[in-house]
């Protein structure tokens, strides 16, 4: 068994004139801002694929896809999710569960989850109910409080196969 942690942030930024909001786990959230990144800022993407790395020793998600590369320019975190799932895959380990909290002041995203956590599902091969997404406010403090930016904690439990 092997068990990983992930955290990411993110900083918000003005819409460019494709943006209708940001990406989080794959879904669209619409919102007058977006998340300012060399991929397409979804940070809770990245906090998992760091917990998944995390739990069979391989870094983090910046060694693998370094945002230096152009080939990484815009690109899906969900197709980085599915590259470390290889990794994880060819390691020989199948995800149990994973946990994931974001904090994020607004807008709210409680209408997401059930969408995030069907894409994270299929893009870790597990069944829905083995992920789960939560999201709290900070209660007005700090940068995720002050709508500045967003921030995400993830927590990732392998299982070998054999
Ligand atoms: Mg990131």
């Amino acid at each position: 068994m092997r068990i990983g942690h992930g955290f990411d942030s993110h900083k918000f930024a003005p819409l460019s004139a494709q943006q209708n909001g940001f990406v989080l786990a794959g879904v669209e959230i619409p919102y007058e801002l977006s998340l300012l990144a060399h991929s397409d800022g979804d940070v809770l993407i990245h906090a998992l694929c760091d917990a998944l790395l995390g739990a069979i020793a391989k870094g983090d998600i910046g060694q693998h896809f370094p945002d230096s590369d152009p080939q990484y320019r815009g690109i899906s975190s969900r197709v980085l999710l599915q590259k470390v799932m290889e990794l994880v895959t060819s390691d020989g380990f199948a995800v149990t569960n994973v946990d994931v909290t974001v904090i994020c002041q607004r807008p709210k995203l409680a209408p997401h989850i059930a969408a995030m956590r069907e894409n994270l599902a299929q893009d870790l091969a597990v069944s829905v109910d083995q992920v789960n997404v939560k999201a709290t406010t900070s209660e007005g403090l700090g940068y995720e409080g002050e709508g500045l930016g967003i921030s995400v904690h993830a927590v990732a439990l392998l299982l070998a196969n054999d």
